[in-house]
């Protein structure tokens, strides 16, 4: 698989490439140049198949120039090792649970394959991959736990004092191996300057392999494909073959990935981005007109982002033709208190807790039924987080049904530990200096 630039489409890289640059010089996004097609046969026949053996089937399409096959199942079933169930919530509506990875969020599908790649193009003896991370919760834990114990690697995360959940503290602290963790005495912006400042330091570059491993890596996007066919694969099993998807979406990663598996031949009647109020995309599909936005809080923070980095490559999957991406692409925002609602109304209807970023991509879904009265596809909202990594948005009755699973359970008895740094650069820059 050669990559092209999304600001250079001459430019060819090797995914290996790819992958250890994350994004390229020019600061566009790396693309396919070809997106190979499925054997027809094997979509024909894809109820027959586990989510680990579709996702081999998917990732040795594009990556069979690149991986041995031997060693690309090894490293899938060692990254795909929990399940994406399609959840049935009535005849025609399902809930796609991707939050049954370690960081009960769908980001450990990109963090554990990245990882893992990484980790496989690094031979014995090359030098150690230094990963840092700024994070406000989440990331930090899909990519600690991504990384957790993979060889030659490890993982610096910076996260701001008292700004992280509970549960994401213990996800960010309770590691040790591989893992370290810095309470940085600031926000997460402040974070986020330190990590950036580490990256342009020349000392620290000729010391260290730095990576950021960050969202908008090729790796990430190949494995979030995998439960897009898997989910089809579950209902072609009950005789559905329509089915529409609903993205919560903030960085567009997630959709891009869905129609990703459209263009290598998935079978999909609509996709339906979802947003909260920072809606840069469905202000672009009802105006034509782009037009990016400083981003606002909202109950569903991972999806507050203004500028989605992700949009430009789903543009160009669609040949950047507006008028064919909206015949497949449809777009809704819903804000806090619509949020709310649609979390009662998720509870009261089926007895189901879903999250605030969920919420929105039910909620999405329910809108398009109404605009589209006479489609009977089998709609499946996608939900991108566990119940539990939010507490504090629900009515009291609601969060009394919230179970804590027990990859959570399991942390509160460890250990946590943090170092702690202030906001200054120099602090941070000796600390990786000396304590190696
Ligand atoms: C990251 C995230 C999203 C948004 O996904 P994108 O790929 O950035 O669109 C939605 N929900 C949760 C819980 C997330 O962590």
């Amino acid at each position: 698989m050669k990559l092209y630039s999304t600001n250079n489409k001459d430019l060819r890289v090797s995914f290996k490439e790819a992958v250890f640059n994350s994004m390229p010089q020019d600061k566009g996004l790396y693309m396919p140049v070809e997106i190979p097609q499925l054997d027809a046969e094997f979509i024909a026949n894809i109820e027959k198949y586990s989510l680990q053996e579709i996702a081999f089937k998917v990732a040795s399409t594009l990556l069979k120039d690149e991986i041995p096959t031997e060693d690309l199942k090894a490293l899938i079933d060692d990254a795909i090792n929990f399940e994406a169930p399609a959840v049935k919530l009535d005849d025609k509506t399902f809930v796609l649970e991707l939050f049954h990875g370690p960081s009960l969020a769908f980001k450990d599908f990109g963090a554990r394959f990245m990882s893992r790649i990484m980790a496989y193009f690094l031979k014995d003896g090359e030098q150690l991959l230094d990963v840092l991370v700024a994070t406000s919760g989440d990331t930090g834990g899909a990519v600690a736990l991504g990384f957790l114990g993979v060889p030659n690697t490890r993982v610096t995360i910076l996260y701001p004092e008292g700004k992280v959940s509970p549960i994401q503290e213990l996800q960010l602290t309770t590691n040790g191996q591989n893992i370290r963790a810095i309470e940085v005495k600031g926000t997460f912006d402040d974070c986020q300057a330190l990590v950036k400042q580490a990256f342009a330091d020349d000392e620290l570059n000729a010391k260290f392999r730095l990576t950021s491993a960050n969202s908008i890596n090729i790796s990430r996007l190949i494995p979030q494909t995998f439960y897009y066919f898997n989910t089809y694969a579950q209902l072609k099993k009950q005789g559905l073959n329509n089915v529409v998807f609903s993205v919560p979406s903030g960085n567009f990663g997630n959709i891009g990935a869905g129609l990703l598996a459209y263009k290598l031949g998935l079978p999909v009647k609509q996709f339906i981005a979802a947003t909260n109020i920072n809606d840069t995309v469905p202000r672009f599909l009802e105006s034509g007109i782009y037009e990016t936005k400083p981003s606002t809080q909202t109950y569903s923070n991972a999806m507050d982002v203004g500028a989605p980095s992700n949009w430009v490559r789903i543009m160009n999957l669609f040949g950047d033709d507006v008028e064919s991406l909206k015949k497949v692409v449809t777009s809704y925002r819903f804000n806090d208190e619509e949020t709310l609602v649609g979390i009662k109304e998720i509870d009261s209807r089926f007895n189901y807790v879903a999250c605030p970023h969920t919420a929105i991509a039910y909620l999405a879904i329910e809108k398009f039924r109404t605009e589209n009265p006479k489609d009977d596809s089998a709609a499946v909202f996608l939900s991108t987080a566990h119940a539990c990594k939010f507490p504090d948005i629900f009515p009291v009755d609601i969060a009394s049904k919230i179970e804590i699973p027990e990859q959570v359970t399991a942390l509160e008895s460890l250990p946590q530990h943090a170092d702690n740094l202030g906001v200054d650069f120099e602090g941070f820059k000796s600390y990786l200096l000396n304590k190696a």
